[in-house]
């Protein structure tokens, strides 16, 4: 058990959570979350309240680091931690997801000049570079090449 899932299971279980939601949080079997709450004088305190605290984490009605309730904007970005230390918190627990997130690059052919390159997020990308952009978009003529019949403005857009 790392020193985070232990602070997890702490405040979660002084909320009120049970073991097994609890357990569904912080990714731990049922029964160490009891033994540890047992040992630590944390499993009187509860009223073993039946609530899927995974399922509102999910939902965007708890903190993914603490639990707590978590109050949406009614605009813009929807908000997954309480505050700035739970997010700093989870992310440096969880740098393995972090890490999985930076293998999602692309692997492109350009298409003008056939070299191959990755590209990180957006597989739409057409270009190695912004001058092969400009080569197959604006030179054909100057290069004696078809005439650019090429894809909708949008996907021209992604080539930066
Ligand atoms: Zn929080
Ligand atoms: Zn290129």
């Amino acid at each position: 058990m790392t020193n985070f899932q232990a602070k997890q299971i702490r405040e979660l279980r002084m909320r009120g959570v049970g073991y097994r939601a609890i357990a569904s949080v912080v990714g731990l079997s049922r029964d160490i979350v009891r033994n540890y709450c047992k040992t630590h004088d944390l499993d009187g305190l509860a009223t073993d309240v039946r609530i899927n605290i995974k399922e509102k984490m999910e939902k965007g009605e708890a903190c993914l680091s603490c639990g707590r309730d978590l109050k949406q904007p009614a605009t813009g970005r929807k908000r997954k931690f309480c505050s700035d230390t739970c997010r700093r918190e989870w992310w440096l627990h969880h740098s393995d997801s972090i890490k999985r997130k930076e293998t999602a690059y692309y692997e492109l052919t350009c298409t003008y000049c056939g070299k191959e390159f990755k590209v990180y997020g957006n597989k739409n990308r057409k270009y190695c570079s912004h001058s092969c952009y400009v080569h197959d978009r604006f030179w054909r003529k100057e290069e004696g090449r078809a005439p650019y019949i090429g894809p909708s403005m949008i996907k021209e857009a992604c080539y930066e």
